[in-house]
């Protein structure tokens, strides 16, 4: 197949969908790959790498797009792409269908074959497929080193001839991908680690990393098949907010991971709370595209109330693209190499992985979750 990779043109997105290294891997199953010129710059993968690798530089976006039949990016197309997008051709992408609808119509428009990255089962076997973990993991190990760069203290204890500097102490809400990379990386740097998540799996996660888990009582039923939690009651999430607001005065950073699949995130600092926190305290806020878990956080934007500095933390992959592209791509690659495999050009539906994250396939939406929320909203009609 004819893959093409263009430049991604979402403002501030600085990640490529795939990086030099993978050409070969792709070569080698007899496919061929044409990179719009450059489209890996801001990653720091040059055009002469791409080359090198066996991969045709290619000058604008319309041409790549009317040389290819898979195209492989990070975020989905704008109106000019859509438009650009070669009827029957396949396009992999981080699509969120549901906030994407106009998309969606233009994929059903042009019989693209779309697959969602977010939409990868979360399986033992699609592990290797896994963007949104691979994404979490640079989003939670970005927010720790934020909480240190914007913090008026040091993270780690030092003992000098001056006195001994306590180590700081930093509390992280939601303990899964990021959470768990946040807690790991903030203890590297040297901090007290606090943590909760309602999943009881995650506590023994927590203390293996030598943080401490809050203690409250978990609630039951709390994890969904798909290994997500579920949303919880307005009722546990105030018994929350209350263990919570305990351990805010002894805080020096807050990281906020948690969130709840397709839901809007669960609010576990409100304004009120925030007058708990001494002035210097620092709070990353990583749920901030889910709604946040801070009530007062605006998307982009660091603000500052009462000496607490809030880190409305957006798109953090795109601060570390080198590494970030690189897991994106060999996620993105695993799942091409899983869903064509042995020469096939059709999608496999009975594959579960396949049946999860392919999204629209001839003219239709083929995902049955994302097709009834679309049908719902007027969308699609059956
Ligand atoms: P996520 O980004 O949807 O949520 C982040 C965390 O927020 C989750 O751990 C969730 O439990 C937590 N959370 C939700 N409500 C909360 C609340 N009120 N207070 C505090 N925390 C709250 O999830 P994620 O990090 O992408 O994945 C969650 C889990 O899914 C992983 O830890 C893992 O167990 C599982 N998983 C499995 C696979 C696999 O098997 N292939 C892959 C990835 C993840």
């Amino acid at each position: 197949m004819r893959i093409g990779i263009p430049k991604e043109t979402a403002r501030d997105e600085t990640r490529v969908a795939l990086v030099p290294n993978l050409i070969p891997l792709l070569r080698k199953e007899l496919h061929e790959v044409f990179v719009e010129k450059a489209a890996g710059r801001a990653a720091s993968y040059s055009d002469r790498e791409y080359r090198d690798a066996g991969a045709l530089i290619i000058d604008d976006a319309p041409t790549l797009y009317e040389q290819t039949e898979v195209v492989l990016k990070v975020h989905p197309p704008g109106p000019a792409e859509a438009q650009a997008m070669k009827e029957g051709s396949t396009y992999v992408v981080f699509l969120a269908p549901l906030s994407h609808p106009d998309v969606v119509a233009a994929f059903l428009r042009r019989r693209i074959t779309g697959f969602s990255m977010e939409y990868i089962p979360r399986i033992t076997r699609a592990q290797s497929m896994d963007a949104l973990s691979s994404m979490a993991t640079v989003s939670g190990y970005k927010a720790a080193v934020v909480a240190a760069e914007k913090m008026v203290k040091m993270f780690p204890l030092m003992m000098t001839a001056a006195g001994t500097i306590p180590p700081a102490i930093v509390l992280v809400l939601g303990a899964g991908v990021a959470g768990l990379q946040a807690i790991a990386t903030a203890r590297r740097l040297g901090a007290k680690v606090e943590a909760f998540d309602p999943r009881p799996a995650v506590k023994e996660q927590v203390k293996s990393l030598g943080a401490t888990f809050l203690d409250m009582e978990v609630a039951e039923n709390v994890e969904t098949t798909g290994g997500y939690a579920r949303e919880q009651s307005e009722d546990f999430l105030k018994k929350e907010r209350d263990v919570i607001a305990k351990r805010l005065p002894s805080m020096d950073a807050i990281i906020c991971t948690a969130q709840v699949f397709g839901k809007r995130a669960p609010v576990l600092l409100t304004a009120e709370m925030l007058q708990h926190l001494r002035p210097g305290t620092v709070i990353v806020d990583l749920a901030t595209e889910q709604g946040g878990n801070c009530e007062l956080t605006v998307p982009g934007t660091t603000i500052e109330r009462n000496g607490v500095t809030l880190v409305g933390a957006v798109n953090l992959p795109a601060t570390l693209p080198a590494h970030a592209s690189q897991l994106y791509a060999k996620n993105v690659v695993n799942l091409l190499l899983h869903v064509y495999q042995k020469g096939s050009t059709v999608p496999d539906f009975t594959d579960e992985i396949t049946k999860g994250c392919c999204i629209t396939h001839n003219g239709a939406v083929v995902q049955e979750a994302v097709k009834s929320v679309l049908e719902q909203k007027g969308v699609v009609t059956t």
